[in-house]
């Protein structure tokens, strides 16, 4: 039987490696599936499903009690300042440098000049447009209905929002993000920015309330080492979800001809975003790693490597975050008082591969449709996909959705999003990886900028 007890205890470099290796073989194997038997590959969608609510099951409990539990460890809420402060600054200075990568790389390649046929442009307007007119026929029944007015819908069902063009008022939505007037119902939608401040605030309070709390106190870091513990569980079966994962995701888009027919006709877009992220997580995101921290990148990267293909295999950084938090703190050796509290909140703010692809995207359809953009465009959508990518959720495909934000503001059609649509399901996978490894970084270097003695990814 297995003894649970043994699972709280170091894993060894080697185990830590092997079950890297079993991940990405897994992923390596699934992949070749769904191209050469399809059908069968997208049979396992079921256990990829079950792999994922597993992981998702845990992150409303894990980012409360991990983040309450990071402010009693610090034992003043006020000591907070210092590395809030830090990450915040990391979290900014890193999604604009991968914003800038992705608009060099768009102006540079100009992968979207003449890449289209009209017919071709035309019948993207058509798929993209679609999804809005259904949304406006939605609000427009809904008015008739009930005699609401359509701002009153919008807060009734958020999904039905028009997206605004104004910075201001963008940046007042993310504002509102912060906070809810149910607890319950953020948890329910997996709504953690109003959790995490809701949990910053109790357990600031908690702090100074001494003895009259103490069992209280015990029980939040009881419990979060019990879901750290569970954790460690679900890794274990971590290969075989992650196949199911891949197979069936990456099956059923063979049989769509989703993947590699619909890759070819926008490849020179792929290519370029992928190219993107992958400047800014093998060699920004290094740069800034061993700049601060004076320690190997690589080895770091090693460390989360399970982290980034579980990011890989879900899409979303969300689900990823009990695995991310596990890597840093237990295969890096980033300290518990930084995991528990950047990493929640990075997995929900810190978003550069998002913020890399909004602007890629954006320049793509200009590209495509022949618009001219001016520098002042180009900078008003470098602004925009930073506030897009905070803005957006860490479940798959969010950044698409936000990307609304970005064509809006500099008025490029929003129903050519069409254009890139068929491939987003992929991208998606390589920007949330960047995702997640660009806030472990943040992570490590919050660790060292406030314990410089921290033994952090020493090997
Ligand atoms: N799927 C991404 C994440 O979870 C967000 C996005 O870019 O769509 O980080």
């Amino acid at each position: 039987m297995t003894n649970l007890a043994s699972l709280g205890n170091g894993n060894g470099e080697e185990k830590k490696s092997r079950l890297s290796i079993y991940i990405f073989g897994a992923i390596v194997i699934a992949i070749l599936a769904a191209l050469v038997v399809p059908k069968y590959a997208a049979q396992f969608e079921l256990g990829g499903e079950i792999f994922l609510e597993l992981l998702k099951m845990i992150v409303v409990p894990l980012v409360v009690t991990s983040v309450m539990s990071g402010i009693l460890g610090l034992g003043d809420v006020r000591k907070l300042g210092k590395p809030g402060g830090c990450a915040v600054l990391y979290y900014l200075s890193t999604t604009i440098l991968a914003v800038v990568v992705g608009l060099l790389l768009m102006n540079l390649i100009r992968p979207g000049v003449d890449s289209m046929e009209q017919t071709a442009l035309d019948e993207a307007a058509q798929k993209g447009g679609k999804k809005s007119a259904a949304r406006e026929k939605i609000v427009k029944s809904l008015e008739e209905d009930t005699g609401l007015e359509q701002g009153e819908i919008a807060e009734i069902f958020p999904q039905l929002k028009g997206e605004s063009k104004e910075v201001s008022s963008i940046l007042k939505n993310l504002v509102l993000m912060l906070f809810t007037d149910n607890l319950f119902g953020a948890a329910a939608q997996t709504e953690l920015l109003p959790l995490i401040v809701f949990s910053i605030i109790f357990a600031g309070m908690l702090t100074t309330m001494g003895s009259r709390v103490g069992q209280l106190t015990t029980m939040i870091n009881q419990v979060n080492n019990a879901l750290l513990t569970f954790i460690m569980l679900l890794m274990r079966i971590a290969p075989i979800g992650i196949f199911c994962l891949v197979a069936g995701r990456f099956g059923e888009a063979q049989m769509k001809d989703e993947f590699v027919a619909e890759l070819q006709k926008v490849g020179g877009y792929f290519v370029t975003v992928v190219g993107g992220l992958g400047i800014h997580a093998l060699a920004t995101l290094p740069l800034i790693y061993w700049l601060l921290t004076k320690r190997n990148p690589f080895l770091f990267i090693r460390h989360m490597l399970q982290a980034i293909l579980t990011a890989f295999s879900t899409a979303s950084s969300s689900a990823t975050l009990p695995v991310t938090m596990e890597c840093a703190s237990k295969n890096a050796g980033v300290s518990k008082r930084s995991t528990e509290f950047v990493l929640p909140l990075g997995a929900t703010i810190n978003m550069d591969g998002t913020a890399l692809y909004e602007a890629a995207a954006a320049i793509f359809i200009a590209q495509a449709i022949g618009m001219d953009l001016t520098l002042t465009q180009q900078l008003i959508i470098a602004v925009t996909a930073t506030l897009a990518a905070i803005g957006a959720a860490g479940i798959p495909e969010a950044g698409l959705v936000t990307m609304i934000i970005v064509l809006n503001a500099v008025g490029l059609p929003v129903e050519y999003i069409g254009l890139i649509l068929s491939v987003d399901w992929l991208l998606d996978r390589f920007r949330t990886a960047v995702n997640v490894f660009g806030d472990s970084v943040g992570a490590a270097v919050v660790d060292r900028v406030m314990t410089p003695g921290s033994t952090q990814s020493k090997g």
